[in-house]
């Protein structure tokens, strides 16, 4: 085993900021090359997540990097402090450690980007972050159940993600089981098929602290319901936090079972608006950060403006930016951000869909007045184009069912949430209808 010079790692790192600039966060400086065994190179990181993050998305460049730096054929491996103080392996400790126990199904892998550190608060997301910080300190005592809910690309799963960390910071013994709603779903009907509803019962009752993302994804799990709502109360009333996120608050979850929306809201219900300019500057610039990159304040500005709903896409506006300077070896400015987020929202499609563009739409289509589609009359011919309106509102933008109501003549959230489960349901049966939607779809999403 041969130990590695200093200066391999400061070459990686050159490399990696110069041609996988996307990949590389602020910790990186942290990395430490330790040593190289049997053609392998050993890197140690402080945290499992940052760990999870290498070995998830960074292998290749890694290996690339220490190649071009060492000349040599190496493989890479990741690994954390504690591992290298456990060697060599036959020292391994076995039995309870004290580390948090994370369960973490395949997909979702904690991110060590999503952290409080890099969540930025604003007057839109002020109480669904304090909530999230007094369950990661005090799981169980603050608000049980915590339910957090708000449009796509608001923050939930950063969020959920921050409790996580945190507490695993603050108590490392926390015992934690973060998921996706489908994810528990999934595992729960596969343990049914090899009989072992038991066992998947008894491991949820052992968690201190039960984090499930997306949880509106029950409304399509019928009887499985069920078992969500037997975990959730086994879990709740032993006092454990359970932690839930969804696109809509509880009352307005299609198909929820009343007693699921009743004990989601028996805690803390927050809600996360979309960001005000000032937090999406903000964002701009704490996205920036995380990857060491400088932007001029009129960039972060000129970002903030462009992209105003799901503020994912200011990452994709980053990296396009960041790309773009380095093929032109140019500075990031204002020309040249306006070059990349310009085509960026051109080719993710994200075109801001307005309520107002989808009434001219449909209305237009169907050769109605706009006040005919938002008045009361009911007669088919009305009715019919007016749900297709509320059902493609609430497919292509993020609304929530109640301001989609209000847009349509003053309607209230049900009729909306009626309204899409029966466009829904149809359009399999319905060829016509299927295709006058296709056609709408296609005039409101082009350019
Ligand atoms: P959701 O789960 O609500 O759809 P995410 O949590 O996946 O949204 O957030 C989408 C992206 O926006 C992530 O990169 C996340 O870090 C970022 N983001 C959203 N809100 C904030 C915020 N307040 N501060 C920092 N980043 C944010
Ligand atoms: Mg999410």
């Amino acid at each position: 085993m041969a130990a590695v010079d200093s200066s391999v790692m400061r070459s990686v790192l050159e490399h990696l900021w110069e041609h996988s600039p996307s990949i590389c966060r602020h910790w990186f400086r942290d990395i430490e090359a330790v040593d190289v065994d049997a053609g392998t190179i050993r890197f140690v990181v402080r945290e499992s997540v940052q760990l999870r993050y290498l070995q998830r998305s960074c292998t290749e460049p890694f290996t690339e990097a220490t190649q071009s730096a060492t000349g040599r054929l190496l493989g890479v491996e990741f690994i954390t402090q504690d591992d290298l103080a456990a060697d060599p392996p036959q020292e391994i400790v076995s039995g309870s450690t004290s580390r948090a126990e994370i369960d973490l199904d395949g997909e979702m892998i904690l991110s060590p980007d999503y952290t409080f550190e890099s969540f930025v608060v604003g007057p839109d997301n002020r109480l669904a972050h304090a909530a999230s910080m007094a369950v990661a300190q005090q799981p169980g005592r603050a608000y049980n159940p915590f339910f957090v809910h708000g449009g796509v690309g608001l923050g939930k799963t950063h969020l959920l993600q921050a409790i996580c960390q945190l507490a695993m910071q603050h108590r490392p013994d926390t015992r934690i089981y973060y998921t996706s709603c489908n994810a528990f779903m999934n595992e729960f009907l596969e343990s049914v098929q090899r009989g072992e509803m038991h066992q998947f019962r008894h491991r949820f009752r052992n968690y201190d602290l039960l984090v499930v993302d997306d949880i509106h994804d029950l409304s399509n799990r019928g009887p499985s319901q069920e078992e969500f709502f037997h975990t959730f109360n086994a879990l709740y009333q032993a006092g454990r936090q359970v932690v839930l996120s969804s696109d809509a608050p509880p009352s307005e979850i299609p198909d929820l079972e009343e007693r699921l929306t009743s004990r989601f809201g028996c805690g803390l219900v927050a809600n996360i608006e979309r960001p005000c300019y000032e937090t999406r500057v903000a964002i701009v610039k704490s996205k920036a950060a995380l990857r060491s990159l400088v932007i001029p304040e009129d960039v972060a500005g000129y970002i903030a403006a462009r992209i105003d709903t799901n503020i994912r896409e200011i990452e994709g506006a980053l990296t396009k930016i960041q790309t773009l300077a380095m093929l032109d070896g140019s500075a990031i400015d204002l020309s040249l951000a306006k070059r990349s987020v310009g085509e960026q929202l051109k080719t993710s499609g994200s075109t801001q869909l307005t309520i107002q563009d989808i009434l001219d739409t449909v209305s237009g289509y169907y050769g109605l007045k706009l006040t005919e589609l938002l008045s009361k009359r009911r007669h088919k011919s009305v009715s019919l184009p007016r749900q297709i309106g509320m059902y493609l509102a609430r497919k292509h933008t993020r609304f929530s069912l109640g301001e989609i109501g209000g847009y349509f003549g003053g309607r209230d959230h049900t009729t909306v949430m009626h309204a899409v489960k029966s466009i829904d349901g149809r359009r399999v049966g319905d060829n016509r209808l299927d295709q006058d939607i296709v056609q709408l779809e296609s005039v409101l999403l082009e350019d």
